[in-house]
């Protein structure tokens, strides 16, 4: 097929770990190596735009830097030491968007290798309980090493089906932040794109067989008694594992509602689900994303007391 971008194409972005190191000092650092530090992004051409030793400040996530398209610091002392974490802009929403404060009560559903679950803790200072589940058990080693890296303190790691977590335990009962990022196609990862696709109705049957695990996950998620917030998300750009997974959820669970997300950002959920946040290479210089926010409806004033 046609290739309309390429990984190549993509600025690099990276987290700066709070839990390691501050904004200033990673600036710092980067201009002492020679690179030329252009402040905070007002637009997306900013960051087409850069090229050379230079990087900016994302101007929607606050920890985050830009730098062009190739630059490659998996050998750099701050990405060795954890100060930086090399992950996808559009990735970085999910934690963000459900901003648990510290001393809150998380699960990550479907963490590793767990750049979210990291972020997750940085955000909630390393306070809280952080309670991270993965099927995979080789996965959830690589997690272990890349958290150490990270100085994450807060986590426990459990190799469990998330669907088979009790919401009604003592252990899980008081959890009322959960991070959902199920397994998906992967049909917005860049790199994956040019591999020859499947017959179209394997394909369609694949990702009907996705949609209904993530619709479980999503309905298995909502029915945790404390739950306050939750954010769903994949890397897929398929409506059947995003928009419409959705729906779904907030229809079997009318106890939930969908929250409005960052107002700037370009590109939103399909209709009607336009409190989602969409991304691509095309309009967020990212690949390909989706991001949902629901919350628990506040009880009607026929039930307060
Ligand atoms: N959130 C991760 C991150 O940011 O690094 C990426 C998660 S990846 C998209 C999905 C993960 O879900 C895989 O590691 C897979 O092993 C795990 N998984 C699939 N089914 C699961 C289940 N029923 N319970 C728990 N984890 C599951």
């Amino acid at each position: 097929g046609i290739r309309k971008a390429s990984e190549d194409q993509l600025p690099r972005y990276v987290r700066v770990n709070t839990l390691k190191t501050t904004m200033e000092d990673v600036i710092d650092y980067f201009k002492r190596e020679g690179f030329s530090y252009q402040g905070q992004a007002a637009r997306l051409d900013d960051l087409r735009s850069l090229s050379g030793k230079t990087f900016l400040c994302d101007q929607h996530l606050p920890e985050l830097l830009v730098f062009p398209p190739k630059m490659d610091f998996h050998a750099h002392f701050l990405y060795q030491a954890g100060h930086i974490v090399l992950q996808d802009k559009a990735s970085c929403l999910p934690a963000y968007l459900l901003n648990p404060p510290p001393g809150a009560h998380v699960l990550d559903a479907c963490a590793a290798p767990g750049n979210k679950t990291s972020q997750l803790a940085a955000i909630m200072g390393n306070k809280g309980k952080l309670v991270a589940f993965d099927l995979d058990a080789k996965r959830l080693s690589t997690m272990s090493t890349l958290l150490l890296r990270a100085g994450v303190t807060c986590q426990q790691l459990a190799n469990q089906d998330f669907l088979k977590v009790d919401p009604e335990s003592p252990e899980y009962r008081g959890v009322e932040y959960i991070l959902l990022d199920p397994s998906c196609s992967g049909s917005g990862m860049v790199c994956l794109r040019d591999s020859s696709p499947a017959p179209p109705q394997e394909e369609e049957a694949r990702l009907q067989a996705l949609a209904a695990f993530q619709l479980r996950c999503l309905n298995h998620a909502l029915r945790f008694p404390r739950l306050q917030r939750l954010v769903y998300s994949t890397c897929s750009v398929h409506k059947q594992e995003n928009e419409e997974v959705v729906s779904a959820g907030l229809q079997q669970n009318e106890g939930y509602r969908l929250i409005p997300v960052l107002p700037s950002w370009p590109e939103r959920g399909l209709e009607p689900l336009t409190q989602c946040l969409r991304a691509s290479t095309t309009h967020t210089l990212t690949h390909g994303f989706f991001v949902a926010l629901l919350e628990r409806r506040p009880p009607s004033s026929e039930d307060a007391a």
